[in-house]
Parts: C-alpha cells; structure tokens; sequence
C-alpha cells in the first residue's frame, strides 16, 4: 500500500466542508452546517464564500452557464454564478425532516443526488437524478445517508455509497437511459477505517474514498476491494474528494471542523480545511461535468 501525506491549502474552518467539484479554474464546494458555497482559485490564491438562505448540499456547473444545485430544499438552478437560486423540483416536500446530500452529474447532464434523514431515522431517503427535461427519477429508497458516487471509466458502471452500510455498492448503468439496475455490494469497508463518505474515481478506475472519522482517504481496487494507497489528512473527519488543477493530478479533500472535540482540535488545529495531495501521478479523467438543463 502506498501511503501520502495531504497538504493544507486553505483553512476555511468549515463545520462541514462537503462537495468538491472542480471546473473553470476553480476548486468548488459548499459547507452545509453554514449554508455557504465555497470557491478556491489556487493560480490566484483567491476564496470566495457566498452564504444562502439553506442548506446547499451540491453545486456543479450548468451547460447554459450559470449553476446547478441540491439543497435541503430540492433542486435548483441558477443563471449565472451569483444569481439567485431558482426552484426546479422538490421530490421530498412532503419529508421536512429529509435533506439532500452528496450528488453530480451524469456524462448526459443528469444532476445525481441522494437524500437522508436529519433526525437520526434509518432507511428514509431516496436516491434520485434530474434529467435535462427536469423531471425527477427515484431510483431507490431504503437510504440512510446517501454520499459519495462515481462511474466507471467505461461508463456503465455507477459506484455508490450509503455511508452506515460501510459498503461501496455497483449499479449496472445505462448512459443513454439514465437507468441504474443490478445494485450490489462492490467491496465492504473493512473495521477500523470510519465511515465512506465521498468518493471519486482516478483515470485508471481506482475509487479514493474519503473516511468520516477516519482521518484520511484511501484508495480501492473497485473488483476486490483491496486498498491500494492511503492519503492521510489533518482532520479526523474526512468528506469527500476530486481531482482538480490543470492536469487532474491535485487530489482536493473536503473536512468538517463538527464533532471533533477540544482535545483533537489541539492535534488537528485545521480540521474544516482544504487539503490537496499529489500522488504518484494518478490523476482525473474529467472535471466536474454539468447539468444539462
Ligand atoms: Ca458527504
């Protein structure tokens, strides 16, 4: 196994950093305890922060300009990178005590997103898709905490994690359909690491998994679930990860700054930062890939 070190690139101190997405130029990401989406230029050294009235779980961007979004509220676009949020669809109105969590887009468009419960209820979210057209698919419900998602490099494979089950789950995936079929377990989390947050996928088809409580993200073989390398990181609990910069060689993680205590924030003083790693020239196949609509 290979083992890395991560390197801090920005102490935002979010509560809970989630979501990175890189395209034009910059690192994206939102932090959903402070309703916040976050921008990172590395080439200028330059953050942004912008606060919403909700709980922005995704932000990616829109094939007409402009951005697309998951909140606590449903989806939501808008036309240009500081305008307003405009309502799309709402699949749970009628479950207030859901949110969305981690989500991206498809190689047709399909924003991807899953629910969860706030109030600690298992097996009550959904996982859904926007299509270009706008109109909402449910996939499957039985969700507890849905996060990170990832398709293979031949794109008919969709990669998905439910974060209590401490499984990656494979789906047989249809890029023309939008259909995901066939769910099953890719390879169990074995005891020890935390709980597998958000992933993304390297060129070469590895999943690099980051570990809620785990300190680190760790790379997997996607047939065998042997753990190829591992990224350690400077807080305890990790996000999510993309590859981003202009080759897709800087691997960007997301941390939460929440449920550290005290005694761990002396040891890990920039838990809620931005990390990057390079390793050994793995690298992304593409940047974050927009909605359609
Ligand atoms: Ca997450």
């Amino acid at each position: 196994m290979h083992e890395w070190k991560s390197d801090l690139v920005l102490d935002a101190k979010c509560r809970l950093g989630e979501g990175p997405a890189w395209f034009g130029g910059h690192l994206w990401w939102v932090d959903i305890l402070q309703k916040q989406v976050h921008t990172y230029d590395p080439a200028k050294v330059a953050h942004t922060v912008r606060d919403h009235n909700q709980a922005v779980t995704v932000v990616v961007p829109r094939a007409s300009g402009g951005l697309a979004y998951a909140t606590e509220n449903g989806f939501f676009v808008s036309d240009s990178e500081n305008g307003e949020l405009v309502p799309v669809a709402d699949p749970e109105f009628d479950r207030p005590q859901n949110r969305f969590n981690d989500g991206k887009c498809d190689s047709a468009g399909r924003l991807w997103a899953g629910t969860m419960p706030t109030n600690g209820e298992k097996e009550t979210g959904a996982f859904y898709s926007l299509s270009p057209d706008k109109t909402v698919t449910k996939h499957f419900g039985g969700v507890s905490c849905s996060n990170g998602l990832a398709w293979s490099g031949d794109n008919r494979t969709l990669y998905y994690i439910d974060t209590p089950t401490r499984r990656v789950d494979k789906l047989d995936y249809d890029a023309q359909t939008g259909a995901i079929t066939n769910r099953r377990e890719a390879f169990a989390i074995p005891d020890g690491l935390g709980y597998p947050d958000g992933m993304t996928i390297d060129a070469d088809g590895f999943l690099w998994v980051a570990m809620w409580g785990g300190g680190a993200v760790y790379c997997f073989a996607p047939d065998t679930g042997a753990i190829v390398g591992k990224v350690s990181v400077g807080a305890k609990n990790v996000t999510s990860c993309t590859w981003g910069g202009s080759d897709l060689s800087d691997l960007y993680i997301t941390t939460a700054r929440d449920n550290t205590s005290d005694e761990e924030l002396r040891d890990l003083p920039h838990a809620g930062g931005i990390f990057v790693a390079r390793v050994n020239g793995k690298r992304g196949a593409y940047e974050a890939r927009a909605f359609g609509g």
